[in-house]
């Protein structure tokens, strides 16, 4: 499958950020744009909020273009599991998408990359759309150990098997690149992407989109998206100001 018969999809990661004065402004920002017709008719545009705020974005959203999500998902369906958030409960607010296995939850609370698939088959039970991500340390980048790294964190995201994995998306983060300013070049992002892609289609799923994400900005959104094996991208940062993030989007 060629890169012009996938769809493109940005998606902003507003990560810890946000108020519900400080949203209710970005959020009219995003549903006023005309995202598609900016966009192109095949790009798809979303963000993913913190939980306190799901209620706000689906109201702020509905009826527009943008779809919506959250960050993170418990892989429990429901239970004694104290401060986690179901993939049921997301449905509930009509999520889209749903981040699993962010660099940041990786780092800080301990995912490991099983955690990370169980995740996602959670969200997928519950009919959202995992966006997978994974991506290699600086420490990793520069010892040259990227593709085995990225490997072995789809492998267990991989052995659920194809049916599941066409309804994903992953997404690439090198973590060196992610909010430090200093993005992959194109050149080093599609090697990795193009790895990917062929994991994918070892499992017969080459049509799942894979995003980039690292410090994605409107200056460097097109030359990234230029390259056959990237979908779209995962953007930080950058989706905190409308502004940017439809200009990447328009990208
Ligand atoms: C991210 O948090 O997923 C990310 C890519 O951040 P940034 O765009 O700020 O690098």
């Amino acid at each position: 499958m060629t890169q012009q018969s996938r769809a493109r999809l940005v998606l902003g990661n507003w990560k810890m950020h946000g108020s519900l004065a400080q949203n209710a402004v970005l959020l009219s920002a995003l549903r006023s744009a005309n995202t598609e017709a900016d966009a192109g008719p095949h790009a798809q545009v979303g963000v993913c909020v913190p939980f306190p705020y799901l209620a706000q974005t689906a109201q702020a959203l509905q009826g527009s273009v943008v779809s919506w999500g959250a960050q993170d998902v418990s892989a429990h369906e429901q239970g004694a599991y104290t401060g986690e958030v179901s993939a049921a409960m997301l449905k509930d607010f009509a999520c889209r998408w749903v981040l699993a296995g962010h660099s940041e939850r990786r780092a800080y609370h301990g995912e490991t990359d099983q955690a990370v698939a169980d995740k996602a088959r959670a969200a997928l039970q519950s009919g959202l759309t995992p966006v997978v991500c994974v991506g290699e340390t600086l420490a990793e980048h520069e010892s040259g150990q990227t593709l085995d790294v990225i490997r072995r964190q789809l492998a267990p995201v991989l052995a659920l098997g194809a049916q599941a994995v066409a309804r994903m998306v992953l997404a690439y983060e090198p973590v060196w690149a992610i909010g430090t300013g200093r993005s992959a070049t194109p050149e080093q992002a599609q090697q990795v992407h193009a790895a990917i892609r062929a994991e994918l289609a070892a499992l017969g799923t080459a049509q799942v989109l894979v995003l980039y994400g690292g410090s994605v900005k409107a200056a460097n959104a097109a030359s990234l998206f230029a390259m056959p094996d990237i979908d779209g991208a995962l953007v930080g940062g950058a989706a905190l100001i409308a502004e940017e993030f439809l200009r990447i989007a328009a990208a």
